[in-house]
């Protein structure tokens, strides 16, 4: 059997978008299942808009998602270099054949002639092609505009009358008119190739054997076929995976929320999350089990379940899905995330101590699963980390307003105070104690206590707030409620 080959070619002009993520995981994912291996390589011939920081911020991204390359940029390989600008040489003898094989020509026309041809088909209700003015020359014609100044580029002569087949293994046949596809260019008149000439060279050259992209690449592919099949070049198989759609079924953009990777792990979702989730957005695996492992996924990935429809970015569903992870994953990991966060709100200092790291913990135990993201821990823990503790209206103030709230508050100060720890245990029998001495039970009994120590009605155990606060924040908290009263 043939060695399966893939690779992810991004485009460095920006920051990893959800869907270059999913791209990516599905290559790899693919890979990985049939024992092939995954190249990534950088396709920068776009020169005004690439540059170096969004090829490092792609590839950190790519490897805090956990996908790793074997081949490629950053880790070297047998076929290199992986940027399309050091390739240049490369692509230089392929298009020389081309020209020799008078399967491409000079093509002198400006700017402002094509874009005049253009708008005078689109009046005529013609297909805006290029019409092909430039295919014959003879070469005085040529000397002529060159002497005139103008810079060539070079364009493929397509050929007339032909169907060009592409069987997808996402979205099955697909066939393209030739007369649709006007001489395009495969380099322009800066010599630098264009993206569709210098990727079928490197997935040529670098042997892939599948190209797995998004369908917004699918009208490129028979260009592409077009060029393997003038050079001689066997292709590969292509898969094209439909669109991320936003929830009201429109292409999913900033409209409707973070579509970076890096977003999202600043929000404090979890790698694995954004993976599982990612892996579903057109994937569907045999069983309706939601939370898949890496290694799960890289078990049960194939193509065949690779949907033709669009998938629908469901935040709820992500969000679901990282409270799953959060709450299962480590306590420290999820400490560690949390610190920036609370530091980044001005809750925690710069420099904690070892014992403030444990602190910080048992917050986190009790809150983490009432988030659904770390970066929303800040807004739930006011309740440790403030002095005051302001009274909520409504239920939170009228329950203290009771006049077994004096003297309760009172045995819960004295039991504090008599204790010799405070600690999640005390925190769980309390209340028992002082429900058999005073009489005062249910609501009556937790509320006030409840409020006194975080002013509001609601919120985590009681035994994990009083274990949090500890003896001298209780204390200082009955005493400004009973001086309040
Ligand atoms: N450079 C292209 C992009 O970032 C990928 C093209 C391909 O996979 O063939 O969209």
């Amino acid at each position: 059997m043939q060695n399966i080959k893939v690779r992810f070619a991004p485009s460095p002009t920006g920051h990893l978008h959800i869907g270059g993520a999913r791209t990516a995981l599905f290559n790899y994912l693919f890979a990985k299942r049939n024992g092939g291996s995954f190249l990534v390589r950088i396709e920068d011939t776009d020169l005004n808009r690439s540059s170096y920081e969004s090829e490092q911020v792609i590839i950190n991204d790519l490897k805090w998602l956990g996908i790793y390359w074997d081949e490629g940029v950053d880790v070297g390989g047998n076929h290199g270099p992986y940027r399309s600008t050091e390739r240049i040489h490369i692509y230089k003898p392929y298009i020389d054949q081309l020209l020799k094989n008078k399967d491409a020509y000079y093509c002198y026309c400006t700017q402002e002639e094509l874009e005049k041809e253009r708008k005078l088909l689109e009046e005529k209700g013609d297909n805006p092609k290029y019409t092909g003015t430039c295919r014959d020359l003879t070469e005085e014609q040529r000397a002529a505009l060159e002497k005139e100044g103008r810079k060539p580029t070079i364009r493929f002569k397509v050929p007339e009358n032909k169907v060009i087949q592409i069987h997808d293994k996402v979205r099955g046949l697909v066939e393209f008119d030739s007369n649709g596809v006007g001489d395009f260019i495969i380099v322009k008149s800066d010599g630098i190739p264009v993206y569709n000439f210098a990727v079928i060279i490197d997935d040529y050259l670098m042997e892939i054997t599948h190209v797995i992209r998004a369908e917004e690449h699918l009208s490129n592919t028979p260009r592409q076929v077009l060029l393997y099949d003038a050079l001689g070049f066997t292709k590969p198989e292509f898969a094209h995976v439909s669109l991320i759609l936003g929830p009201d079924h429109t292409k999913m953009s900033k409209r409707h929320g973070s579509t970076w990777v890096e977003e999202y792990r600043d929000k404090g979702y979890l790698s694995e999350a954004v993976v599982n989730f990612l892996a579903l957005l057109g994937w569907s695996p045999e069983s309706d089990e939601e939370i898949f492992s890496m290694e799960q996924l890289i078990a049960q990935f194939s193509l065949e379940r690779v949907s033709k429809n669009p998938a629908v970015f469901d935040n709820a569903k992500l969000n679901w899905m990282n409270s799953q992870y959060i709450k299962t994953a480590p306590i420290e990991r999820i400490t560690d995330l949390a610190i920036p966060h609370l530091k980044k709100a001005g809750l925690l200092e710069e420099n904690i101590t070892p014992d403030k790291y444990e602190w910080v913990k048992k917050i986190v135990h009790c809150m983490r699963e009432r988030i659904s993201f770390i970066a929303e821990i800040v807004d739930k823990v006011g309740i440790f980390f403030n002095d005051q503790v302001e009274i909520e209206e409504g239920e939170a103030l009228d329950s203290i307003k009771g006049e077994q709230v004096p003297g309760l508050l009172e045995v819960f100060a004295q039991k504090v105070n008599e204790a010799p720890e405070v600690d999640e245990e005390f925190g769980k029998g309390i209340f028992k104690i002082i429900q058999k001495e005073t009489g005062i039970k249910g609501k009556a009994l937790f509320m006030p206590i409840r409020v006194a120590l975080t002013g509001q009605p609601h919120g985590p155990e009681m035994y994990d707030i009083i274990a949090i606060l500890g003896r001298d924040k209780i204390i200082k908290r009955i005493e400004t409620i009973k001086n309040n009263i």
